[in-house]
């Protein structure tokens, strides 16, 4: 009796696992360069929608410490772009394509070069998932999608742009794909000589900030990326795993780079 019960959900389970597999591969069909295109109409749109930081100093910052994790990313063949959003509230977002936006109040909001490294990486790893084209895939279907690639639908990608800036992210993602994108994360900041356990304790901090009451510049985070602290847990355990290292957590230019933009000077 006890024996037939595990095959059934032996079988049950394999089921599951089969099911799960195929309708992640149904919802994944949009082809590189149509992924590419949308997120330039994206990247474009949004260039009108938010300010950006300018600072040279700043800009080249970001953009070196992404450069570096995308190159050893599992989709190091695309191309990324990295911009600093002038804005206090603690977020950072991909959208389709490489296009990458990590918010000042992220900047000021990190303790280390591996905590923004860590956002970065994670968000990276969103990329690399090609979780927002799968997402919009499946909310909007393949040939709306197309349309939109093809610069067919403005108003649409006005609309998609109006509501990336009012909730911090293009598409809710699952908690499986958040998950993947830790995972992404992680390995990015060990292959590059960055302790991965930078997400983890920004994961920390912003939850003991929300418990001091820490405003609502963190909502937005929040909204986006549930549970950090179970989150937090995972990417302990994910970092762990891997050989010993020698890693670092800091860089004497990441808190020059804080010190500029808290002080205003991204104008
Ligand atoms: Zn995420």
């Amino acid at each position: 009796m006890v024996h037939r019960r595990r095959v059934t959900v032996a079988i049950a389970l394999a089921f599951l696992a089969t099911a799960g597999c195929a309708a992640l591969s149904q919802i994944n069909l949009v082809s590189e360069q149509d992924e590419l295109a949308m997120g330039a109409q994206f990247a474009t749109e949004l260039e009108g929608e938010l300010e950006f930081i300018e600072d040279p100093f700043v800009v080249a910052y970001v953009d070196s410490l992404g450069q570096e994790l995308a190159r050893v990313s599992k989709r190091n063949h695309i191309p990324y772009t990295f911009h600093v959003v002038d804005t206090d509230d603690v977020n950072a977002f991909a959208v389709p394509g490489g296009y990458l936006y990590v918010n000042r109040g992220l900047i000021e909001a990190a303790d280390t070069e591996a905590e923004l490294a860590g956002v970065l990486g994670h968000e990276i790893g969103h990329v690399v998932g090609k979780h927002s084209a799968r997402q919009l895939s499946q909310q909007y279907g393949l040939q709306v999608l197309a349309g939109l690639a093809l610069g067919d639908d403005p108003n649409m990608v006005a609309e998609l742009t109006a509501s990336i800036v009012a909730t911090g992210t293009i598409m809710k993602y699952s908690r499986d794909m958040e998950s993947e994108a830790d995972a992404h994360g992680v390995q990015e900041l060990y292959d590059v000589g960055l302790d991965p356990r930078g997400l983890a304790t920004f994961f920390d901090k912003l939850e003991a900030m929300r418990g001091e009451g820490g405003g609502s510049s963190l909502e937005m985070f929040f909204s986006t990326h549930p549970d950090p602290g179970a989150r937090a847990a995972d990417v302990r355990a994910r970092a762990a795993r891997l050989p010993p290292k020698d890693l670092r957590s800091d860089s004497p230019r990441f808190h020059e780079v804080q010190d500029r933009v808290r002080a205003g000077q991204g104008g």
